[in-house]
């Protein structure tokens, strides 16, 4: 008899908490969220294709691998008349880029590596990976975006590896200290 009592006084703690643990749980739900730290914002890097001709529409898949693979930079056209952080053009030369500060610089899509078979997204996100603060890691394998032309005509590999995107990550973090890139002709 003690004990159906107490099952029975259980029982009913229980039907009367179960409505309220239930009321609780979906309290904490809004009040969590907002105690977890938005994440930081990508900063924002405007590029103007308009001068690289029939490279465009790599040049826009080269940028859009990019926004990808990084979250802490991001890449949009630049509406049309304003001054853009990265001017991509199009050459008779070899590809190459011309880094200003981080972020900020000139790519060259050339012609001459196009006319002997380099991949043209492969060339316009390596050269853009020279505006986000690599440098040319040659000779290397095609898994390596930085590798460049030393992977060869056959590599047409367009993504940043892991360690290329890990770098690019920390140049543009909130926190991040690293140089700017030198200010001279990148070539390739
Ligand atoms: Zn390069």
């Amino acid at each position: 008899m003690h004990v159906r009592t107490l099952t029975g006084g259980l029982a009913a703690t229980l039907l009367m908490s179960l409505p309220l643990l239930g009321g609780q749980a979906s309290a904490a739900g809004p009040s969590g969220g907002s105690t977890v730290p938005a994440a930081a914002a990508a900063r924002i890097l405007t590029y103007d294709a308009s001068g690289s001709a029939e490279f465009k529409s790599a040049v826009d898949r080269g940028a859009a691998i990019w926004n990808e693979s990084v979250d802490s930079v991001e890449l949009r056209p630049a509406a049309s008349g304003q001054r853009a952080n990265i001017r991509v053009l199009a050459d008779n030369g070899w590809p190459r880029a011309l880094p200003g500060s981080l972020g900020n610089g000139t790519v060259y899509i050339g012609r001459q590596a196009v006319n002997q078979g380099y991949n043209t997204v492969r060339i316009s996100s390596h050269e853009l990976g020279h505006i986000l603060g690599l440098p040319d890691r040659k000779p290397g394998p095609c898994s390596s975006l930085m590798s460049g032309s030393s992977a060869g005509v056959p590599c047409t590999n367009p993504y940043p590896n892991a360690a290329e995107k890990a770098e690019v990550e920390g140049n543009f973090s909130a926190t991040s200290r690293a140089p700017a890139p030198r200010p001279v002709l990148v070539g390739d």
